[in-house]
């Protein structure tokens, strides 16, 4: 068998699949991001940390030159020298500016007057040049607040004087301002300072005062105090400001806004680094997680998958027959229900047939259900490869088989089909060195015409079915509305059946046998007759059938039985021969009742001799074997009926003992100078009398068929040309003439030949 998985088994690995690898795959790309930016926020926060350490030693350098400064400007001295009329620079030189430079390398100095006037410049290389007037504007601002400051901290005391009170900052070292600016390129701190008096005093008047301002170039001495101050390593001043990853610059500004310059320096990037050293440990994390995941997903879907495909499994299994692989009853009806309903829709026309392989149970019973299952499986085959796929074909029981072939245009072609299937079941099926000839029974119901409704159409499918079985086997029907009414007879038949036992409407006819010379009769074959109170007559062929299916053969075959032992009294030299149908031999206590009816009529055993047809073997075979030997250890024959009409077997005959064989008419009627069926009547002729049993041809019609089995060495002969089954009275009078005839000893021959000829 070829499972196809079903879709649901992708869906569930998709359903399970896709979102555990996007979730995956999400979850290790969150990571490596947040890794990232936290990397890049740590990154920031130390540069920004390394930018204010920067600040702050600035600001600590430029305070130290304040604080180098102060020493000559509060200073009494400075003070009145900066403010008088006429400037002793000489004493400045001295004292002050090249002081200043000599002792704390301040290059360039310049004192700027009360009125903002220069007073003096100074520079250590004696360029005095510097101080031009964008120089000077980058410094005002730091000048006007220094003076700004100084005069400030003059307060106003209630006497209308000014007091001295600077502030807590101020007091430290000098009122000051410091700044950066560039001068030539180079920036440079400088310090611009009040010229302040030691002692400060009361005054009248708050004038502006001198500033004294210092410049140090930033390069050299101050940055190296930078670098010491920070610990940061790798200062470089750029002019310009220029954007690089992993470079800190740090903007230098002129107390005016304007950028002067840049401190660079390679910034260190704590996240980036941390990042790196994680990022191989985390890389392999990742590729492990992926490799999980891919692990995972394969065998997921490699499961699913499995699971899908037992899933189908298991829905093929309950859909289909294990045997024949073909739908079973309850698949096929759904199936069926499907093309229905299509065929609804399109209006087109659909046949239902049911197909029933005749005597399957004799199959199963004479050749072992291994042989049985092989004829089923050649069977489905040979189905399926005639509709190949224009229908659907099902097992829907042991031997039954049932089909829909849509777009059925017409009942021609219809049976069509039907002929190709039978021309194909009609080869011959090879079972190990046998062949076997199989027949189907069809029915068919069509749709629209015969309804719509599944149930109903199978039903109907069934009755044509039945009137095929009904009519003979080897056959097909399709439905008719009449056919219903056949059914519904049967219900009837039956009901009227039961009434007919009791009102004692049924009887006996005897047919005589005879040996093969003609010269005696050696048995009746007792056959039950119906004849109804209208005085029709019904066939046993009609109603034992009838009888079985409803049960009723157990009381009619002991009522035959009854009547069949009382009257062998009449005919004291006659066996007796009764058939026993195989249900009777269901029956727990039916040897009992044989003998029961032997012991109330008072006939010896073997007066009596009871027929058995080969379905007798199917099923219990046991049960029957066992009450067919205790039927005959107790002196009562026993004969194969209707020998050669099922699927023979010779194992039936190998397993008991029948005292008699009556080969079937059919071969009798076929002979008719066909070589072929002569040669069948002769090999079982001889058959039978190997295993020793009494050989009985039925149906003997013709005189050509008493000569040839005279000629074959038949023991017995049964017959229409003998004589028709008769009434009791009739039989009184037939036995009676019979003896006369043979008495007179007319002969054989000659006595067959007149009666043939009078009837
Ligand atoms: P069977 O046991 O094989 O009986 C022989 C049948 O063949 C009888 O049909 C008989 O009338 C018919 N027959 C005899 N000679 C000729 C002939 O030369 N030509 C033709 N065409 N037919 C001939 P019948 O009486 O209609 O019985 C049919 C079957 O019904 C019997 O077949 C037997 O199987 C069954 N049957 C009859 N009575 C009973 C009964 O009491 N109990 C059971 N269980 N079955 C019975
Ligand atoms: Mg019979
Ligand atoms: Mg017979």
């Amino acid at each position: 068998m070829q499972t196809k998985p079903n879709k649901s088994g992708g869906r569930i690995a998709n359903v399970i699949i896709i979102p555990l690898v996007t979730l995956v795959f999400l979850s290790v790309v969150s990571i490596f991001v947040l890794m990232h930016w936290s990397a890049r926020i740590s990154d920031g926060s130390a540069k920004q940390s390394q930018l204010q350490l920067i600040s702050g030693a600035l600001q600590l350098v430029a305070d130290d030159i304040a604080k180098q400064q102060s020493g000559v400007v509060t200073w009494d001295a400075a003070f009145y020298i900066a403010n008088a009329r006429h400037l002793d620079k000489e004493w400045v030189f001295d004292n002050m500016t090249h002081w200043l430079y000599a002792n704390h390398g301040f290059t360039k100095s310049a004192i700027v007057g009360t009125d903002h006037e220069i007073r003096s410049v100074y520079s250590h290389d004696q360029n005095n040049s510097w101080l031009t007037p964008d120089i000077l504007a980058q410094m005002t601002p730091a000048i006007a607040k220094a003076r700004a400051r100084y005069i400030t901290s003059f307060k106003k005391t209630p006497s209308g004087l000014y007091s001295f009170e600077p502030s807590q900052r101020d007091k430290r070292y000098s009122i000051y301002e410091t700044g950066i600016l560039t001068l030539n390129g180079e920036p440079h701190l400088f310090s611009a300072a009040a010229i302040a008096r030691q002692l400060q005093s009361v005054i009248a008047l708050r004038v502006p005062p001198a500033v004294l301002i210092s410049l140090t170039p930033l390069r050299g001495e101050k940055m190296a105090e930078i670098t010491h101050m920070t610990r940061l390593d790798g200062f470089v001043l750029a002019n310009n400001q220029n954007s690089r990853e992993g470079i800190g610059q740090y903007l230098l500004r002129a107390p005016t806004g304007k950028a002067v310059g840049v401190i660079a320096w390679p910034v260190g990037r704590p996240g980036t680094q941390m990042l790196k050293r994680i990022n191989p440990f985390l890389s392999i994390a990742a590729f492990m997680i992926a490799a999980v995941v891919i692990v995972v997903a394969i065998a997921t879907r490699h499961m699913t998958k499995r699971l899908a495909i037992s899933e189908s499994r298991a829905v093929h299994t309950s859909r289909h027959d294990a045997l024949s692989e073909l739908p079973n009853r309850t698949h096929f009806h759904r199936l069926l229900s499907d093309e229905l309903e299509k065929s609804k829709e399109d209006g087109s026309t659909t046949a239902i047939v049911y197909i029933d392989l005749d005597h399957f149970k004799d199959i199963n019973d004479t050749l072992g259900h291994s042989a049985g299952d092989q004829v089923i499986i050649a069977i489905a085959k040979r189905l399926k490869h005639v509709l190949m796929d224009n229908g659907i074909v099902a097992r829907i029981s042991g031997d039954e088989f049932a089909m829909v072939v849509p777009n059925c245009k017409s009942d021609e072609w219809l049976d069509y089909i039907l002929d190709q299937i039978q021309d194909e079941i009609a080869q011959p099926i090879k079972i190990g060195a046998r062949e076997l000839h199989a027949t189907l029974s069809i029915g068919a119901a069509i749709a629209p015409r015969d309804g719509l409704d599944p149930d109903e159409l199978l039903r109907k499918a069934d009755i044509a079915l039945y009137d095929a079985k009904a009519n003979g086997r080897n056959r097909r029907s399709f439905f008719e509305p009449n056919m219903e009414d056949q059914v519904q007879s049967k219900d009837k038949l039956s009901r009227e059946l039961r009434l007919a036992l009791k009102n004692d409407e049924l009887s006996l006819a005897y047919q005589p046998q005879s040996d093969t010379a003609a010269q005696r009769i050696v048995s009746v074959e007792a056959l039950a007759r119906w004849t109804k109170e209208d005085g029709t007559v019904v066939s046993p062929a009609q109603f034992i059938p009838v009888a079985e299916e409803t049960g009723l053969i157990n009381d009619i075959g002991l009522w035959v039985l009854n009547k069949a032992c009382a009257k062998a009294h009449d005919w004291p030299d006659i066996v007796m021969s009764v058939n026993v149908s195989p249900n009777q031999f269901k029956h727990p206590r039916f040897v009992e009742k044989i003998m029961a009816i032997l012991a109330a009529n008072n006939l010896p055993p073997h007066r009596l001799e009871i027929e058995v047809t080969e379905s007798v073997f199917a099923g219990r075979n046991d049960t029957v074997l066992k009450a067919l030997r205790r039927l005959k250890n107790l002196g009562i024959k026993v004969a194969l009926d209707d020998f050669g009409s099922g699927y023979s077997s010779l194992s039936y005959l190998r397993r008991f003992p029948f005292d008699t064989l009556k080969v079937d008419r059919d071969f009798l009627s076929d002979m008719n100078g066909n070589p072929e069926a002569e040669a069948i009547v002769v090999s079982i002729i001889q058959l039978g009398k190997a295993l020793g049993m009494t050989i009985v041809a039925e149906g003997i019609e013709t005189i050509e068929q008493i000569r040839f089995l005279q000629a074959h060495g038949c023991h017995r002969m049964q017959g229409y040309f003998i004589s028709k089954p008769l009434g009791e009275k009739e039989l009184a009078q037939f036995l009676d003439d019979f003896k006369a005839e043979n008495a007179g000893n007319i002969g054989p021959g000659l006595s067959y030949t007149l009666r043939a000829a009078e009837a």
